[in-house]
């Protein structure tokens, strides 16, 4: 794989939207959505006369409300707040399976990837609602908490995940919405839908064409004009780490929600990560991974895994695009033309 690097002299953030043609030979499209996982979940796919495409829809939808209730760690009942809050070990196998991903990723990235981090999340004042005031931890707390988490807390053998530290918790927010995307394509496939775009927060799965081509999805630019490039995808999935929606600013530096566990502190060299694979899953725990990791370091993990396409933005302006990216990604400087 070789990478084009290019430097772009404005800070952009990138954030993933389904773009829709108008209507052409396909039709409209049907499209169902509700708030799940904290965000919104939209279904779409073109209606061809077929009234069952909603049925469908909507049945794609239930697997991702079914997927929000197991997986959330501030719902009491579900196997994540159990696991946290009392302790209960962990026996269900879906849970169980995304946690084995989890503990594969935290190898192969060296423990940048890490879903024990929370004691670092809710120190510095990620978990639940921001603080207004926010304050960087002293280092003691840090080192302090660095001590709590690591792999080594916890334990999964024989089909059970444990604590091997009391006070270790499990974070799955950086794998979860995307499994769920994963599994309502799955859902609409199995409903016969050929064709079809799952839009969970900006991670996106595309099958199928839509009025003969690939689906569209915009790299926004919210701070710049326009779009920084067009994607074309089909069979696809997308998945973004970015430090643009859970962030605080102190002294004009920014403070995000993604957290280098091996620092101790938010990740910050990077300002964006896009992974896209035909693995819904893969895609997000390896955009977290090379957000976490850096440019170069990212871009060594990603050469582990033949397939998986990426743009990298840092916080210098600096765009990465691997090489299989560059035929499914139109990029446009700013001011240049689509
Ligand atoms: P975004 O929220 O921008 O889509 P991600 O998809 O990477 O970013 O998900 C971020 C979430 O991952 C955080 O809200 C937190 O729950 C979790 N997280 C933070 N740091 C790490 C880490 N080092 N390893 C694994 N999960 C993390
Ligand atoms: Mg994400």
């Amino acid at each position: 794989m070789k990478f084009a690097v290019r430097l772009l002299n404005i800070a952009i953030i990138c954030a993933a939207i389904p773009l829709f043609a108008s209507a052409g030979p396909d039709g409209e499209l049907t499209k169902r959505t509700r708030y799940l996982m904290d965000t919104y979940c939209s279904v779409l796919a073109p209606v061809k006369g077929d009234q069952k495409i909603t049925a469908a829809l909507d049945l794609a939808l239930d697997r991702v409300e079914e997927l929000d209730k197991k997986f959330s760690a501030f719902r009491p009942g579900s196997p994540v707040y159990e696991f946290n809050k009392n302790g209960t070990p962990i026996t269900d196998p879906e849970t169980l399976g995304l946690v084995k991903r989890c503990l594969d990723m935290n190898q192969q990235s060296g423990g940048a990837f890490d879903i024990t981090v929370t004691p670092l999340v809710k120190l510095w004042g990620f978990y639940g609602e921001i603080p207004k005031v926010p304050m960087i931890p002293s280092k003691e707390a840090i080192a302090a908490a660095q001590k709590m988490i690591g792999p080594g807390s916890i334990e999964l053998k024989n089909g059970k995940l444990i604590k091997l530290r009391s006070s270790a918790e499990i974070d799955l927010g950086a794998g979860a919405k995307a499994y769920a995307v994963g599994e309502a394509m799955k859902s609409l496939k199995k409903s016969g839908v050929r064709s079809a775009m799952v839009d969970l927060g900006g991670d996106l799965y595309a099958i199928g064409l839509y009025n003969g081509k690939p689906w569209k999805a915009g790299i926004k630019n919210p701070r710049g004009e326009g779009a920084l490039g067009i994607l074309g995808m089909t069979e696809l999935s997308m998945s973004t780490s970015g430090d643009y929606e859970r962030y605080y600013e102190i002294e004009g530096k920014r403070y995000c929600h993604v957290i280098d566990p091996l620092k101790g502190a938010p990740a910050s060299e990077l300002i964006s990560v896009a992974v896209l694979t035909p693995d819904a899953t893969m895609a997000n725990l390896l955009s977290t991974s090379v957000f976490v990791l850096g440019r170069e370091k990212g871009l060594k993990l990603l050469k582990k895994y033949p397939g998986a396409e990426a743009i990298i933005i840092g916080a210098d302006g600096g765009i990465s695009l691997t090489d299989g990216l560059t035929k499914l990604f139109s990029l446009k400087e700013k001011g240049g033309k689509q």
